[in-house]
């Protein structure tokens, strides 16, 4: 889990691209924090080695781990080349392989020494090239300096301390503290992440985006057991370690089909689904809604007078606009309902789960009057050659139709909700028009 990970998707929360000195004070102060602790926490840890043979056996240990990581970017960079000519996805990187390890067999000044290395060569090969933030980067290696210390606290005997002791009983609760350090790195990782996140951003974050994609962390646990793997190969001989190289390829090859097939269903401006991707999640989700007994809502929403946007403030500040248009509807539904762009300054999402009858559609009208309010109280800020303005004044015209009770299959509700959606723009826009709701709706609340 990294900084990256979670900006990939969210255009709104992308604090990759503002520098360092625009992040809000809340911010500076955790990422500072969190480096000063990290760097002080690694030479507490380095003072604290004993002058002994032990240690120079670790020192060894820690050299052999950093350029085995450095070996591993070396390798993927090869990937990664062939990777950009058909994605610009960003980089997605191992190294929790080799840092984990190292947290499983080094002392914690030693691991956190180990991190440094390996991510000051990432640095270097990586992202330095690729013009990203380095502010980012090093928040990045505290994070996972930290979540190395915790977990070299935990197995204060090394790896070999947990596993390779006598009884059943005992080995079984070997392989517990393995998994609660697995976890432990995760946990920290993701928390200090999860805490800028919720920092840097002026509006709420929606948890999803907090705890990151559900791949991400499926990933990010095979890297770690293929840590364990190296770790206890380590113990047993060294040169074995190797043998981890091959899959961990392999892996970053399988992280190349999904970052395409994320790729492929993502709208690149708003990080929503395509309208095709959309489409068949909202299918997938009417099915099930119709399996549980409950219904759907589907919306679609227009931008009223968005070609004004453009023409005002130029398309980039339109693209601003879409972007955060498309943050708040997020922000604004259940993490299950699917939200996309259909078009231009069209949207779609499907609200899944509501109660069946009635009381269905009063909720799909309470969201959908929900997201309108917000969408009127947003200002978008928006960089511009001659110093940065404010979009606001923003809204949106919502058709509403109610799986069920206007239609059964999708084609058929979104012919309905365009209808509902076209009523609400001749009725004066900036209002909440449902399908069958006839012409006498009251107008917009603000
Ligand atoms: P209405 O209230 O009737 O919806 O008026 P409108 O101006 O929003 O509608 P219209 O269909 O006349 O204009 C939509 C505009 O959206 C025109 C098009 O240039 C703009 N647009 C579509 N896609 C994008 C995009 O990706 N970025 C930007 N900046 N503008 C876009
Ligand atoms: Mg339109
Ligand atoms: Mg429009």
């Amino acid at each position: 889990m990294t900084f990256r990970g979670h900006a990939r998707r969210y255009r709104v929360f992308r604090i990759d691209e503002w520098p360092v000195r625009r992040q809000p004070t809340a911010t500076l102060v955790l990422l500072t924090a969190v480096e000063v602790a990290a760097g002080v926490l690694v030479l507490i840890g380095l003072l604290r080695l004993p002058p002994d043979a032990t240690t120079g056996r670790e020192v060894l240990g820690a050299v052999a781990l950093a350029v085995l990581g450095m070996l591993q970017t070396e390798l993927a960079t090869g990937i990664e080349r062939v990777r950009r000519r058909v994605a610009h996805s960003s980089y997605f990187d191992l190294s929790s392989v080799w840092t984990f390890a190292a947290a499983l067999l080094l002392p914690a000044g030693l691991a956190g020494l180990v991190v440094a290395a390996i991510y000051g060569h990432l640095w270097w090969r990586v992202w330095r090239p690729a013009g990203a933030a380095l502010h980012r980067h090093v928040f990045t290696m505290a994070t996972v300096v930290l979540a190395a210390m915790a977990v070299s606290v935990l197995v204060p005997h090394g790896v070999q301390g947990i596993v390779s002791v006598g009884t059943i009983a005992s080995r079984i609760a070997g392989c517990g503290i393995l998994l609660v350090a697995m976890l432990v790195y995760v946990l920290v990782n993701q928390v200090l992440v999860a805490a800028a996140l919720a920092t840097s951003s002026s509006t709420r974050v929606p948890l999803r985006s907090m705890m990151g994609d559900w791949d991400d962390h499926v990933l990010e646990l095979a890297t770690l057991c293929l840590g364990a793997l190296a770790s206890l190969a380590a113990t047993r001989e060294p040169a074995l370690t190797l043998l981890v190289l091959p899959p961990l390829l392999v892996l970053h090859r399988a992280v190349l089909i999904r970052q395409l097939e994320e790729r492929a269903n993502t709208d690149a401006k708003t990080g929503l689904l395509t309208a095709a991707a959309w489409r068949s999640r909202a299918h997938r989700g009417m099915v099930r809604s119709r399996r549980q007994r409950t219904t759907a809502a589907l919306l679609i929403l227009d931008v009223d007078h968005f070609k004004v946007v453009n023409d005002t403030h130029g398309h980039l500040a339109g693209d601003e606009v879409l972007s955060a248009i498309a943050g708040t509807l997020l922000a604004e539904v259940r993490d299950a309902d699917p939200v996309g762009r259909f078009g231009g300054e069209e949207f779609v999402v499907l609200l899944v789960g509501l109660p069946d009858g009635p009381d269905g559609r009063v909720q799909a009208q309470a969201a959908a009057e929900r997201i309108r309010r917000t969408v009127h109280t947003l200002d978008v800020q928006v960089d511009a050659p001659e110093g940065g303005l404010t979009v606001g004044e923003l809204s949106v015209s919502v058709g509403v139709a109610l799986q069920g009770l206007d239609g059964d299959g999708l084609d058929e509700l979104l012919q309905v909700a365009d209808y509902a959606l076209y009523e609400a723009k001749r009725a004066g826009r900036n209002r909440v028009r449902l399908a069958g709701a006839g012409p006498d709706l009251p107008g917009p609340r603000v």
